[in-house]
């Protein structure tokens, strides 16, 4: 049964996209099949894997209020190599259209349970705020990978933040694990990213992921060509640095499965 990992942070610009897009590619360099659902109306995910966004018979908002079936809805980015739901601008009115549907929290969850099996990885990319989109991505999601910038204010954003998931997934999921804390844009020579990432430990230890990605121009001119960094400089550190996170994934997923069979 594939994982459901949402990716998810409410702040705007910290990597959620980046790290979808350029993880999903990763694992599917590893041979996995790996699905993605942008569930974000700005569909940067959607145009970061070549696909476009304007010209869409049907889009994940129509999944979700069951006009279109998830198999009708999907595309396979031939420059990334994974599945894709995409998302456009309709999705703006998902919070509006799903006040009048049943069991409106989880409808991506229910649309997601036939096609589970048929894929390792589900990575859902939520879109920079705590509205019904981002409940249904949780509520469908077996673990939460948070990806967050070093800065000043980020350890008290991060609380808020696993604050909110606690409260949100209380009733609604209680299974949601946290993936793990993912540090993105990191500039090793910025002694605050340095003394941010160190605090960071301190408070969360196992739950941060080792692999720190950093601050690479490549990653951020691989979505223009819509393409994931791995086809477009597969030798950049971005792309090592997601190759990594895919390894250490995998890696704590087999010794999360060891430990709960003993
Ligand atoms: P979010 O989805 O959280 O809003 P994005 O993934 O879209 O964030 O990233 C915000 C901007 O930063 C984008 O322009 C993206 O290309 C760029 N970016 C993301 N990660 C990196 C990185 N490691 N190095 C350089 N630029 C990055
Ligand atoms: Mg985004």
């Amino acid at each position: 049964m594939g994982r459901v990992i949402a990716v998810a942070n409410q702040k705007g610009g910290v990597g959620k996209t980046t790290t979808c897009i350029n993880l999903a590619a990763s694992l599917v360099a590893a041979k996995r099949h790996v699905l993605v659902v942008d569930l974000d109306p700005q569909g940067n995910a959607t145009t970061g894997s070549g696909i476009d966004k304007l010209d869409l018979e049907y889009s994940v908002l129509d999944v979700l209020t069951g006009q279109a079936s998830l198999v009708d809805a999907m595309h396979y980015s031939e420059q990334c190599g994974y599945q894709l739901l995409p998302a456009n601008r309709d999705l703006t009115a998902a919070e509006v259209v799903l006040l009048d549907v049943p069991q409106r929290e989880s409808r991506l969850k229910d649309a997601l349970a036939p096609v589970r099996g048929n894929y390792d990885y589900i990575l859902i990319d939520c879109p920079p705020s705590l509205n019904m989109l981002t409940v249904n991505a949780l509520v469908a999601a077996d673990s939460v990978l948070i990806p967050m910038q070093c800065e000043y204010y980020a350890l008290e954003g991060l609380t808020d933040l696993i604050g909110s998931i606690q409260r949100i997934t209380e009733s609604l999921n209680p299974q949601l694990e946290i993936e793990g804390i993912l540090r993105t844009m990191h500039d090793p020579r910025l002694s605050l990213a340095m003394d941010v990432s160190e605090q960071l430990k301190e408070h969360f230890g196992d739950l941060l992921f080792n692999t720190l990605i950093p601050r690479n121009v490549r990653l951020a001119e691989a979505p223009s060509h819509g393409m994931a960094v791995l086809g477009y400089d597969k030798q950049s550190k971005g792309a090592l640095a997601y190759l990594a996170l895919a390894g250490e994934l995998g890696r704590r997923q087999r010794e999360r499965q060891r430990s709960q069979k003993q």
